[in-house]
């Protein structure tokens, strides 16, 4: 494999930008580094990377600029990276069209994780809607979208069309966070209510019928505050 994938990292503190360079390269990725939003405007566009992360606290102007001036050109991955503090800016963030968060301190596989799963939504979206089509497979879990059908363990699982459209959804995204707004609107429409208590019911459903212990669920995750992952498709 010769084409490295470019990526661009946005963040004004040293040691966590050396630490995400040194453990970027060291994974095979170009890596091009701007500690302020104005320079990385500049290089986003120059340079097209493949990928973005971006820090939402920049000394010159607030991280969420970036992703609206990336977005009204360009659909590439933008990786959202935030403290603890920052929970409101992450979910907005998402919302601006991120496609998903690392919360500092981070380690070197998660890094990994969700770079890989960004990259290949986006090579996912740019190729065609075929694969789409295939069907969804983790552990005993799978997911039939031509014939709407879900089966765990081999035995056909019942779900409400809400139900199902929610749980397709997910798995179509499955490996990425998805905000209850981009649920919501997915689901329900864009005149769905701003009250996410019809998805966290519909959800209960959900788990009582797909988890063997809806507690301790293994196939749909709560992100806290943010929203649902699903646990990356196998077959990818
Ligand atoms: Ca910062």
């Amino acid at each position: 494999m010769n084409h490295k994938f470019n990526v661009l990292v946005i963040e004004d503190e040293k040691n966590i930008l050396d630490f995400i360079v040194k453990s970027l390269t060291a994974h095979n990725y170009k890596v091009t580094a701007a500690a302020t939003g104005t320079e990385a405007l500049s290089l986003v566009t120059s340079l097209c990377p493949d990928i973005v992360l971006l820090d939402l606290g920049l000394p010159d102007m607030d991280g969420s600029k970036i992703i609206e001036a990336i977005r009204t050109w360009s659909s590439i991955p933008i990786i959202v990276v935030s403290a603890r503090t920052q929970e409101d800016e992450k979910v907005h963030a998402l919302d601006l069209g991120a496609d998903d968060y690392l919360t500092k301190p981070f380690g070197v596989p998660e890094l990994l994780a969700r770079i890989r799963t960004s990259l290949r939504h986006s090579n996912r979206l740019n190729n065609d809607s075929e694969l789409y089509k295939k069907p969804y497979r983790a552990k005993e879990l799978e997911i039939d979208f031509l014939k709407r059908k879900i089966t765990l363990d081999g035995q056909a699982i019942h779900l409400t069309p809400i139900e199902y459209k929610i749980v397709a959804y997910l798995a179509q995204n499955s490996g990425k966070v998805m905000t209850y707004s981009t649920i919501m609107n997915n689901v329900w429409g864009p005149y769905a209510e701003s009250d996410n208590k019809i998805l966290r019911v519909n959800m209960a459903n959900i788990r009582r019928k797909l988890e063997m212990n809806p507690a301790e669920p293994v196939y749909i995750f709560t992100e806290v505050g943010v929203g649902y992952r699903m646990l990356d498709d196998e077959s990818m």
